[in-house]
């Protein structure tokens, strides 16, 4: 079984990789090392359902001090002067780092439901959500780092569940889509994934908005990367990520990635 430090490894690289294309994408520096840091803690979070304790200790209190700063653009929709920023950041790390512990304990077994691919993508869908209001890009971006760093740890403890053509009794309990033991856990995790998209599609103006820009072509999304963006200083991009309005009120060209292609 791979531990905890080799997961964080394996996943901060791969987060690396992830924010270094994103940046040669066009993101900013910044939006691409939190994407990169996002991934590294998706890495971590399949051993909430840990017996150990060691990755329960290490990622409560990350997640309770990272999930409200992730939300700032969420509380500043919503109104909220500097105290009630304060007061909300407060209240969301008391109840991550004491209200979430001992119930997910208690309602998870180890090797579960939580180590799948359908709650790699709701950990996916819950930071779509926790980043509100945010365009539709860096979004995604960030939202994509987290479930890809699920997704390396799943690989990676299918990786340590083999040995010399031999596959150990772990093998195939933790890159899969279902459990066969209970049924329960398949209900309810692929149930939080209806909820997670009906929430996102129903309540979610912003997205709507992106997405009607996206149709009406003036939002042009170039997933070529740029690697010249690491040597040349290329034109600047707005703070989340998408290139400036053009002075004249034109829509956007459909330039590379790196010079406003993003
Ligand atoms: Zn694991």
């Amino acid at each position: 079984m791979a531990g905890f430090k080799t997961h964080v490894s394996v996943s901060g690289g791969i987060g690396l990789a992830y924010g270094a294309a994103g940046y040669a994408c066009g993101f900013p520096l910044s939006t691409s090392l939190v994407a990169a840091s996002i991934c590294t803690l998706g890495g971590m979070l399949p051993d909430l359902d840990g017996d150990t304790g060691v990755a329960v200790r290490e990622i409560i209190p990350l997640l309770a001090a990272a999930v409200p700063i992730l939300m700032l653009d969420v509380f500043q929709h919503w109104g909220f002067d500097r105290e009630g920023i304060f007061l909300s950041i407060m209240a969301i790390y008391f109840l991550i780092r004491f209200g979430i512990g001992e119930p997910f304990k208690r309602l998870t077994r180890h090797r579960g439901m939580w180590h799948s691919i359908p709650a790699a993508f709701n950990v996916g869908l819950i930071c779509f959500l926790v980043c509100s209001y945010q365009e539709i890009e860096p979004r995604a971006f960030k939202s994509s780092a987290i479930t890809l760093g699920f997704l390396s740890h799943l690989l990676l403890d299918e990786l340590y569940s083999l040995e010399w053509f031999r596959a150990k009794s772990s093998s195939g309990t933790a890159f899969k889509l279902f459990s066969t033991k209970r049924m329960w856990p398949n209900f309810l995790t692929y149930g939080i994934t209806v909820l997670l998209v009906s929430l996102i599609l129903t309540n979610d103006q912003t997205l709507k908005r992106d997405l009607a820009a996206w149709k009406a072509g003036e939002i042009h999304i170039n997933f070529k990367p740029d690697w010249r963006r690491f040597v040349i200083n290329s034109s600047p991009k707005s703070e989340t990520g998408r290139a400036p309005e053009p002075p004249t009120g034109e829509i956007q060209s459909n330039s590379p990635a790196g010079d406003g292609g993003f």
